[in-house]
C-alpha cells in the first residue's frame, strides 16, 4: 500500500491510525498529485485553494473520500496552524472516519495511540467534565469503544485514591542496574550482557554509590514513598553486589520499615538460593519474576537462557523464602507465537497465582535487535481479541487492572496493563504511570521526573555506562537546579528555605 501524506501536515497521529487500520509496512512519501496514484493507496492532503483537508483511500476499485472545509471549521479567513492541537485532532478524526468506513471496522482504542488513557480522563475531570461527559467525549470525539471506556474507568477508580493522597514534596526513588545475563531480542532498554562487560560492574557501582549519596542530599527534606530497583536485571549482579546497592539506599535515604521496596528480579536464571535469601534478609517486600512467555521454544528464540520449568521452580522457591508480593511480566505477540501460545502462558501463570501480573503487548523498537533486523508482526490481525482472553483470565483469577498505557506500533493495537489483587496495588507503578509524583532516578538510563503544579520536567541520565561514568555529575546538577524550581530549595546550602528565615 502506498501512502501519500502531505508533509506539511506532519501528523504522527494520523500515520499511527492508518497503520493500525491497514497493518502494512509502509513508507511515508512526499505528496504527489492524486492522478498519479494507482492501485491501493491512501492520501491525505491540504488543498490551498479550498482550504480543505482531504482524505481518500482506494484499492483501485472502491474509493472512500472525505473532506473538511477548514475555512469554515476554523475562525473565518485564518489558515489553520498545522501544529495546533485542534487541527491535529480534526485531522486524526478525518483519517479515522475515512479509513474506518473503507475497512468496515473500528479500532477499540479509537484515536488513542501512545497515550495514558487515565491521564486523559484526569485532565478532562480537572476541566470540570462529569463522568458522563468524559464518556461521551471518549466515544464521540475520540471514537473509543464502550469496552475500553469501561476499562479506563475501572483503572481510574483503583488508582485515583492513591493519586489523590500523594503528598506535596513526596517522591519515589528509581535505581537502574544495566546488566542482564543475556540480551533479549525485543529489548530496547539500556542494558548489557554481564559476561561481556564484567569490567564495567565495579566502576558502575562506585559511580552509582556517588549518585545515590548526592541525590539523597538533594531530597533530604522530601518524603520517600517507594523504592524501585529495575534495569536491566538487578539480580544479574552477584548477591553481595546487590546487597551493597540496597544498603546504600537504606543508609543514604530515609527508608521507613514498611516502605514499598521492589527489586525487579526479572530473569529466573538469576535467582538462586543465595540471591533470594539476601533479598529476604534485606527486607525487600516486592519482587518481580518475569517469564514473558511459558513456551520453551519462544524463550530460546528471544535469547533467554532458561526454560518455563525454571520459572515455576523459582516462583515456588521465592514463596518458600517468604515473598508474598510477586509480580510476573508477560508479553503478547512475541516472535513466532500465536494466540494459542499466549493462552498456554496465562494458563500456566494462573496455576502459580502471583500477586500481580503485568502484560505488555510487543512494540518493536529500533534499539532492539528485532527492530534492527526490521522485524514486523506477521498476521497481526490474529492478535486482535487477545485482550478479551486476558480480561477473562484476570476476572477468573480475581485480578483487577490498575494501570494502563498504550504504545505506538503495538501488536494487535492492544494495550499494556498491570493487574493486581485489589488490596495489593504497587504504588511505584501507579505514580510513575500517572505523572503525579516526582521521581528521583539514579543509574544508567534512569529518567528523573519533576512534577510541578502546571508542568513536568525530566532529566534523562546517559543510556550507556561509559557516558554515565563521564557525565553523571552534569545530570545531577541539572536535577539540583530543577529542584530549585519548586521554589523552596537552596542549591548552595542544600537545604529548603524556611520562609520565616527569608523574612529575617
Ligand atoms: S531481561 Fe529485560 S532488560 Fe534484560 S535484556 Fe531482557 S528485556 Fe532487556
Amino acid at each position: 500500500m502506498r501512502f501519500y501524506l502531505d508533509e506539511r501536515l506532519v501528523s504522527q497521529g494520523a500515520y499511527e491510525i492508518l497503520r493500525a487500520f491497514f497493518r502494512e509496512e509502509f513508507e511515508r512519501v512526499s505528496f504527489e498529485v492524486l492522478e498519479s496514484c494507482q492501485g491501493f493507496f491512501a492520501a491525505l492532503w491540504f488543498d490551498e485553494n479550498t482550504e480543505a483537508l482531504n482524505m481518500v483511500v482506494s484499492d483501485g476499485v472502491d474509493i472512500q473520500r472525505e473532506s473538511i472545509g477548514l475555512k469554515t471549521e476554523f475562525s473565518s479567513g485564518l489558515k489553520p496552524e498545522f501544529s495546533s492541537r485542534e487541527f491535529k485532532l480534526k485531522q486524526r478524526r478525518l483519517v479515522y472516519r475515512t479509513a474506518s468506513e473503507f475497512c468496515g471496522r473500528n479500532l477499540p482504542w479509537g484515536l488513542l495511540t501512545g497515550i495514558r488513557p487515565t491521564k486523559l480522563i484526569a485532565q478532562e475531570r480537572e476541566k470540570g467534565r462529569s463522568e458522563e461527559g468524559i464518556r461521551n467525549y471518549l466515544r464521540d470525539v475520540l471514537y473509543v469503544s464502550k469496552e475500553k471506556i469501561d476499562v479506563i474507568f475501572r483503572v481510574d477508580a483503583i488508582e485515583r485514591p492513591f493519586l489523590e493522597s500523594v503528598q506535596a514534596n513526596s517522591y519515589s526513588l528509581y535505581v537502574g542496574i544495566p546488566f542482564c545475563p543475556t540480551r533479549c531480542s525485543y529489548c530496547s532498554f539500556p542494558s548489557y550482557a554481564r559476561n561481556q562487560h564484567e569490567s564495567w560492574v565495579a566502576p558502575y557501582l562506585d559511580k552509582l554509590d556517588q549518585e545515590l549519596r548526592e541525590t539523597a542530599k538533594l531530597f533530604e527534606t522530601w518524603t520517600l514513598s517507594s523504592v524501585y530497583i529495575g534495569g536491566g536485571t538487578p539480580t544479574a549482579l552477584h548477591a553481595d553486589e546487590l546487597r551493597r546497592v540496597i544498603r546504600l539506599i537504606r543508609s543514604y535515604f530515609s527508608v521507613l520499615p514498611e516502605l514499598e521496596f521492589t527489586v525487579e528480579a526479572g530473569r529466573p536464571d538469576t535467582l538462586d538460593d543465595a540471591m533470594l535469601k539476601m533479598l529476604q534478609t534485606e527486607k525487600i517486600n516486592r519482587i518481580s519474576i518475569n517469564p514473558q512467555t511459558m513456551n520453551d521454544q519462544t524463550l530460546v528464540r528471544i535469547g533467554r537462557s532458561h526454560d518455563a520449568k525454571a520459572v515455576v521452580d523459582v516462583f515456588h522457591k521465592a514463596r518458600e523464602f517468604g515473598f508474598d508480593e510477586i509480580n510476573m511480566d508477560l508479553i503478547v505477540g512475541l516472535p513466532g507465537e500465536t494466540k494459542k501460545d499466549f493462552e498456554k502462558t496465562i494458563e500456566e501463570i494462573g496455576k502459580l497465582q502471583p500477586d500481580h501480573v503485568t502484560v505488555h503487548s510487543l512494540a518493536v523498537k529500533r534499539a532492539s535487535s528485532l527492530g534492527a533486523n526490521a522485524y514486523h508482526h506477521e498476521h497481526e490481525e490474529l492478535w486482535e481479541g487477545t485482550d478479551r482472553l486476558l480480561y477473562r483470565f484476570a476476572e477468573e483469577n480475581h485480578y483487577v487492572p490498575y494501570y494502563l498505557y498504550r504504545q505506538k506500533n503495538i501488536v494487535g493495537n492492544l494495550e499494556n496493563v498491570g493487574f493486581t489483587r485489589p488490596d495489593r496495588v504497587n504504588l511505584y507503578n501507579v505514580y510513575i504511570m500517572s505523572d503525579r509524583q516526582t521521581i528521583a532516578a539514579c543509574g544508567v538510563g534512569a529518567v528523573s521526573k519533576f512534577v510541578y503544579e502546571d508542568h513536568i520536567e525530566r532529566v534523562a541520565n546517559a543510556k550507556s555506562i561509559p557516558d554515565y561514568l563521564k557525565n553523571m555529575e552534569e545530570k545531577l546538577e541539572k536535577k539540583a537546579s530543577l529542584l530549585t524550581k519548586f521554589g523552596e530549595y537552596d542549591i548552595n546550602t542544600g537545604k529548603f528555605i524556611d520562609s520565616n528565615d527569608e523574612d529575617e
